[in-house]
């Protein structure tokens, strides 16, 4: 028997002036409201027509939670916190280092209040904002000058283009290097108008190499920092003193990117060691670049320092202009470089410094806490277990080193064929939690290392929540 009524969807404004719907107009404000149930309605409509939906399925009620669930759903915030348990403390994918509260607390102020970024309160006149942490920079190492720009990336950019371009930079075949993200020195090099000029082999390169290259078409000398990646055994690699005697005495400029660099010798909290910016300069490097959000522990940033001529040649480029920062990283920048002073509480302050130097005990005594509740959680199609795991630092720094570290390792109890399929659904189910818990999987096992798991009890409140399909 079929009904000889035909089912109609309720009106647009019926469904506007229903109680169910006064709280999301609230909510969501009218417009949204409006467009929401427009979009539902126009996807129903065939339904109806073909009488594959039944009046209850566009009764009022029912219409104004579906919409109220698509309005929640756009509100949410594309930009998620999420658990970085992948065991790579800079991870660049998920936004590198954690800024500290001073650094906080100073970027709220710069957000909410007006500033002296380029107004100097002494003189009354306009200002230059490198000044604000100049003096900072100074005192930390030794550099002359100072300048800062977007990020890394940026600060070699600008000083090969302002110190070579239409002219010969010098830099060794080993260290022609790629970095994340499509940034190749070549092409760097290319876009900032130096020409090339390699010398030397991939795995040895001498003195005598970057003589021979240089002549009248040279502009600088450029040494990199191999970040991520090791070259071992048959190596040979001139030392930046020599390189930058050899440089002064052709008056050529030695610019060196530090990539990670560190502003403090890490050898001192156990750490891998990893060149300082003062001993880069003060083997004689002109102009020394860095980033400000690997191993310093800041904002995203690119901080050129060395010779006060040479930076006040990079300030006159107009691409500085293009590449300037923002207030916001500047007050961050600031406050980070401030706790720098105090290098026998750097590790309690600093975010990144206190995560790569948590000790193994530690991790693992928190792994062995949470193992049963995770076991309990998953059910006996997996087995949980503390184990013992090896992180990185990341963001290209010590691409060889291991850091010590515990996990929570979850293997699946299913034939191998199965394996694969259950790893990918428990690694989708941690993603999908309301704030995504990001681990790794390696050796038929999903591996949550848990040094950056600093947040306890908000991992362990939505864990009840985790729904893997199997
Ligand atoms: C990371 C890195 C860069 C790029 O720095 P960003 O801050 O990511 O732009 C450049 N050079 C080297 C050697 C690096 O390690």
């Amino acid at each position: 028997m079929s009904s000889s009524v035909a089912l109609r969807l309720p009106s647009i404004d019926g469904l506007l002036r229903h109680p169910a719907c006064a709280p999301l107009a609230e909510r969501y404000g009218r417009d949204s409201l409006l467009t929401g149930l427009r979009q539902l309605l126009d996807e129903l409509r065939p339904g109806v027509l073909s009488g594959q939906l039944s009046a209850v399925e566009i009764g009022p009620e029912v219409l104004a939670g579906r919409v109220g669930e698509r309005l929640a759903q756009q509100q949410r915030s594309q930009v998620r916190r999420v658990f970085n348990l992948t065991g790579t403390v800079l991870h660049t994918n998920l936004g590198r280092a954690l800024l500290p509260e001073e650094a906080i607390e100073a970027v709220q102020m710069a957000a909410r209040y007006p500033l002296n970024l380029e107004f100097d309160l002494v003189s009354g006149k306009r200002g230059d904002r490198d000044d604000l942490i100049e003096g900072l920079i100074r005192e930390l190492t030794g550099a002359e000058a100072v300048t800062v720009v977007n990020n890394n990336a940026a600060a070699v950019l600008l000083t090969l283009n302002s110190l070579g371009a239409r002219k010969e930079g010098i830099i060794s075949r080993g260290e022609l290097i790629e970095i994340g993200g499509a940034f190749r020195i070549p092409d760097i090099m290319a876009r900032a108008g130096v020409r090339l000029h390699e010398v030397g082999t991939t795995n040895r390169t001498h003195a005598r190499d970057y003589q021979a290259a240089i002549g009248p078409r040279s502009g600088l000398i450029m040494r990199v920092h191999a970040s991520n990646y090791s070259i071992e055994g048959f190596t040979a690699r001139v030392p930046t003193a020599e390189l930058a005697a050899l440089a002064n005495a052709h008056g050529l400029p030695l610019l060196e990117d530090l990539g990670s660099g560190s502003l403090l010798d890490l050898t001192r909290w156990g750490l891998p060691a990893e060149p300082t910016v003062r001993q880069a300069l003060l083997d004689g490097a002109d102009i020394v670049t860095f980033s400000g959000d690997k191993l310093l522990g800041g904002p995203q940033a690119g901080l050129i320092v060395g010779r006060k001529e040479l930076i006040a040649k990079i300030k006159k480029n107009p691409l500085k202009r293009a590449l300037r920062v923002d207030k916001l990283t500047l007050a961050a920048l600031e406050a980070v470089l401030g706790l720098y002073r105090d290098p026998d509480r750097l590790a309690e302050r600093l975010p990144s410094l206190r995560l790569l130097t948590r000790p193994q005990a530690d991790i693992f005594a928190q792994a062995l806490r949470l193992q049963p509740l995770l076991a309990e959680i998953l059910g006996s199609a997996w087995q949980v277990s503390a184990v013992e795991a090896l992180g990185m630092i990341g963001s290209g720094s010590q691409p060889v080193a291991r850091l010590p570290s515990a996990a929570l390792c979850c293997r699946p109890q299913v034939s191998k064929r199965w394996r694969g399929r259950y790893l990918l659904n428990l690694e989708a189910a941690l993603r999908g939690l309301p704030i995504p818990v990001l681990g790794r999987i390696a050796d038929d096992a999903l591996w949550l290392d848990l040094r950056q798991l600093d947040d306890e009890p908000a991992w362990l409140a939505q864990l009840a929540q985790l729904q893997v399909d199997s």
